[in-house]
């Protein structure tokens, strides 16, 4: 059984579809990811799958259950991590998984018992006293996630889980995310870091405006869907070149500001560096192409908002 199942998924608000016709399956153990700019409807298809919102039209099987008819059932058997970190302010540490707990139908004896595993788990040994207050940013993301481990959960729905983290406190969550991995655990994630998504994702969606545009290993998107290698051109003069000689020159190019994305094959690099290499006006960086280049290839490079 698919620890999640998702079929036909249809959501509209104010005449708006915002989830338009959505279809995914997850495989027991793996990390699935939905990938998408801002208002792709990522958020919207998690609080479907929970049962949080109902859907106009689809079919939902959470951890076996339908949904929404017994999403209740369901969640006892998921964890979750929201997008906003929802810790109870006034609460210690301890105490917020305490009552988070309880939702489960946890007796405290029992959450009592794993609280030192859990904090260990998140890096916050030692901690169970401390307010919420005195956490920072990373640290409550942490207690987020060990929260959500409350109910040992074989399934876990992260929404954005290292969104507003610095780099040393992302790379934390994505350890903690790849123990839970080891452990056989399966999740499901949104996101709009491509590092992330290519780090940490067995297979991916891209989302936008509603639909799965995409869909694969991140390797096997990047060799079906774009160009294997990337010359950026940079400098004041690479708009001009870009409209004048460079589409001789590239499989496809894209312009961005003063840099120039010539997206070319293996068989055309070395040529398009010769000729670069002539032009003194000109700065380049060669590489493979990656994630990124697939999801603004897919999803454009309009500012989403
Ligand atoms: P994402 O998570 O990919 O950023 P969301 O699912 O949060 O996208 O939002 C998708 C679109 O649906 C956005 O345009 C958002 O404004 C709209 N939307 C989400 N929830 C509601 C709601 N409760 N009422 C009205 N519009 C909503």
């Amino acid at each position: 059984m698919a620890p999640l199942k998702v079929s036909g998924l249809r959501k509209s608000y104010g005449g708006r579809e915002v989830v338009a016709g959505v279809d995914f399956e997850l495989a027991r153990g793996e990390c699935y990811g939905l990938l998408g700019p801002n208002g792709a409807g990522k958020t919207t298809i998690l609080r479907l799958c929970l049962g949080l919102t109902a859907p106009d039209a689809g079919t939902i099987r959470l951890v076996g259950e339908p949904v929404p008819a017994r999403a209740r059932q369901a969640r006892m058997k998921v964890g979750v991590v929201p997008q906003f970190d929802n810790l109870d302010p006034d609460f210690t540490v301890a105490e917020n998984l305490l009552v988070f707990g309880r939702y489960f139908g946890i007796a405290d004896a029992q959450t009592r018992r794993r609280i030192p595993e859990l904090l260990d788990f998140a890096g916050l040994s030692g901690k169970e006293q401390s307010r919420l207050a005195t956490l920072s940013g990373g640290m409550k993301r942490r207690l987020t996630l060990a929260r959500a481990l409350v109910n040992d959960p074989d399934l876990l729905l992260l929404d954005e889980p290292t969104t507003g983290l610095d780099p040393q406190a992302r790379h934390l969550i994505w350890e903690r995310l790849k123990q839970l991995l080891a452990n056989g655990k399966t999740i499901l994630l949104t996101s709009h870091f491509m590092d992330e998504a290519e780090r940490l994702c067995h297979r991916l969606a891209i989302v936008d405006a509603g639909r799965i545009v995409a869909e694969g290993a991140p390797r096997d998107l990047i060799a079906r869907e774009i160009e294997p290698q990337v010359v950026e051109v940079y400098g004041e003069d690479a708009p001009g070149w870009a409209a004048t000689e460079g589409a001789r020159h590239a499989r496809r190019l894209e312009l961005s500001g003063e840099t120039a994305f010539c997206y070319v094959g293996e068989d055309q690099v070395q040529a398009l560096l010769a000729h670069l290499a002539t032009r003194s006006g000109l700065r380049t960086l060669h590489r493979p192409a990656n994630l990124e280049d697939v999801f603004l290839k897919l999803t454009g490079r309009e500012l989403r908002d």
